[in-house]
């Protein structure tokens, strides 16, 4: 993802703003309540001065023969309604923004799911997770506060040169530079000399995450190799770095503010000395040299509200780059939607598997895991693999769930190739028990359940019975309903691995592949777990992997690993 070109910071901009399409009626309320908004504040210095200037006697009439009266009734209506659609614009905002973060959550992990398995083994979970929740976190500002305040900007400050250019055309044109100026030309400047630093920020602190993550993780290990103090150290710098980078970026923000009020002041002052000098050279009344300099000194509000944009600004669409890279990642195996009209491979036609003059390596070409090999998967039987630590049991069982796709060769199952059947209709085809049962934070039955959602509460007790770990669940103080959260590590490694072999009895597909599934057992363990197998796989056609021969015993044939590391 890294390696990606970064893109530019408008075209990321436009294809968050795509995303915005189904709310863009809240987004068009937003602004106009934003622009009337504006509008009305500064009304509130214009009125004011024209009252002023009436108080003064210079002028004779108030707008449109109004009384003074009205012209305070116009005063507080303006102020009052301000307010309300300063609330109102807000609210929509946040709406729009809120409900979009919803969806990208969704694309988001609709993504992961398509991106799973063979991505995220070597994705660094730690940058996923900021991506994941900071990332999108921040898209609010994007969504919030972005992209109707350029707008309304764009059509208060237009309205605004148009009164102020009624006054005299010159004045018009100096009003429309200053707001080109603070709006445009600040934070384009500022936008560029930050944007690597925003990048970077985001960047480094991604990877604090994934360090704090591995730190936890690893807590044992670093414990009893004393390496806590050289963790800490490192945790430290990079701390220390990104507190670094926080400091440039928010020095880099105060300059920017400085910049900000001294070009407004400036433009200020340069209207009222532009408006003095057509006053004096009898092109503009007194009462207009006053209006249209205090008009164009109350309007920098929705300007000012863009310069500071570029100091978030680049930070969000870091994160915004970062959440499109994902949602566009390809990847490593498309997915095969299901087609209605065929249903090849259902549980009953099942014929066996085959891999033919397979060549595969992973994402690092030189490495050649397997090459020209082949396995014929008899149904019905168990089919042994054994092998060196390494010489790729493991991910033979990966190409066989389609999790990677060979260079070269040819996988198929029941004579389709995997490539070709729908995907739930293989993982359906497929139970895989890994070397590492994940356990979620659920109750024992429900974590035996995720192999057959909706299974009945004897199944699960068959199926854990199965697996030889029903007794040690009875021994529990809540049996099938004690969490496993709350368990934790506290079960053992050949514990979680009945379990996940409980779930796999449960899923009951045809083809069972399992990993080292009595890796983590003792003797007695396994001869009873072996002996289930035995037992309830008659029928079934499975995959064995194991260094064990006294596991393998059972299997029907024997196939050996020839890969030698
Ligand atoms: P073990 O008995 O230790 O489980 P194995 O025979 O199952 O070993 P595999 O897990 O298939 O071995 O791994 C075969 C080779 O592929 C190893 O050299 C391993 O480092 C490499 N490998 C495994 N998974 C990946 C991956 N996701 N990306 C890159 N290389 C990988
Ligand atoms: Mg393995």
């Amino acid at each position: 993802m890294q390696e990606k070109k970064r893109r530019r910071g408008l075209s990321i901009m436009l294809e968050l703003v795509v995303l915005v399409k189904p709310l863009l009626h809240i987004m068009l309320l937003a602004v106009l309540l934003g622009t009337i908004g504006y509008l009305c504040a500064i009304s509130l210095t214009i009125i004011g001065t024209e009252l002023l200037l009436y108080g003064a006697g210079a002028v004779t009439s108030l707008w449109f023969g109004m009384t003074v009266r009205k012209m305070f009734v116009l005063l507080l209506a303006a102020a009052v309604a301000r307010g309300i659609l300063h609330y109102a614009e807000q609210y929509c905002n946040h709406l729009i923004a809120f409900k979009l973060l919803e969806i990208i959550r969704h694309k988001v992990f609709t993504a992961l799911r398509r991106l799973c398995p063979a991505k995220l083994e070597g994705k660094d979970r730690g940058n996923l997770i900021s991506i994941i929740t900071a990332d999108i976190e921040l898209l609010e500002v994007f969504y919030a506060h972005t992209i109707s305040p350029i707008v309304i900007a764009i059509l208060t400050n237009g309205l605004m040169t148009v009164f102020i250019a009624h006054f005299h055309p010159l004045s018009g044109l100096v009003a429309f530079a200053a707001y080109l100026i603070v709006g445009l030309a600040i934070p384009l400047y500022n936008g560029k000399k930050t944007c690597d630093k925003g990048m970077e920020f985001r960047t480094e602190m991604g990877e604090l995450n994934s360090f704090v993550l591995d730190s936890l993780r690893g807590m044992d290990e670093i414990l009893q190799y004393g390496q806590g103090e050289n963790r800490k150290k490192q945790m430290n710098e990079r701390a220390r770095h990104l507190s670094f980078l926080q400091q440039q970026l928010s020095r880099r923000e105060g300059e920017q503010r400085s910049f900000t009020n001294l070009a407004v002041w400036l433009a200020s002052f340069g209207m009222l000395f532009l408006n003095m000098h057509l006053y004096q050279s009898g092109e503009m009344g007194f009462a207009d040299m006053v209006l249209a300099t205090i008009a164009m000194m109350g309007s920098f509000g929705p300007v000012i509200a863009l310069s500071s944009l570029s100091n978030n600004l680049n930070q969000t669409l870091a994160s915004g780059e970062r959440v499109l890279t994902l949602l566009k990642e390809q990847p490593q195996v498309a997915e095969v939607l299901p087609e209605p009209e065929r249903n090849l491979n259902g549980s009953r036609h099942f014929t066996g598997a085959k891999m033919a003059h397979v060549d595969f390596s992973y994402d690092n070409r030189e490495e050649q895991i397997l090459s020209d090999y082949e396995i014929q998967i008899e149904p019905g039987q168990i089919t042994g693999l054994h092998g060196a630590s390494g010489s790729g049991k493991s991910t033979v069982l990966k190409l066989l769930m389609r999790f990677w796709d060979p260079q070269r060769g040819e996988i198929t199952l029941s004579d389709r190739r995997i490539s070709e059947i729908p995907t739930c209709q293989l993982r359906g085809a497929e139970s895989y028990v890994t070397q590492e049962t994940h356990l979620f934070h659920d109750t024992i039955a429900h974590n035996i359940a995720i192999g057959k959602p909706g299974a009945s509460g004897e199944e699960i007790m068959e199926a854990a019975k199965k697996a030889a770990i029903h007794e040690f669940i009875l021994s529990l103080p809540e049996g099938y309903d004690t969490p496993v959260g709350e368990l934790g590590d506290t079960l053992s490694g050949g514990e979680r691995q009945r379990i996940g072999i409980a779930r796999a009895f449960l899923h009951d597909a045809p083809l069972l592949l399992l990993d080292e599934p009595t890796s983590n057992l003792d003797a007695l363990n396994e001869a009873m777990i072996v002996k289930t197998f035995k037992e309830s796989c008659h029928g079934k056609t499975v995959v064995l992997v194991s260094h064990r021969l006294s596991t393998l015993r059972i299997a029907d044939r024997i196939f050996e690993m020839d890969r030698v590391r």
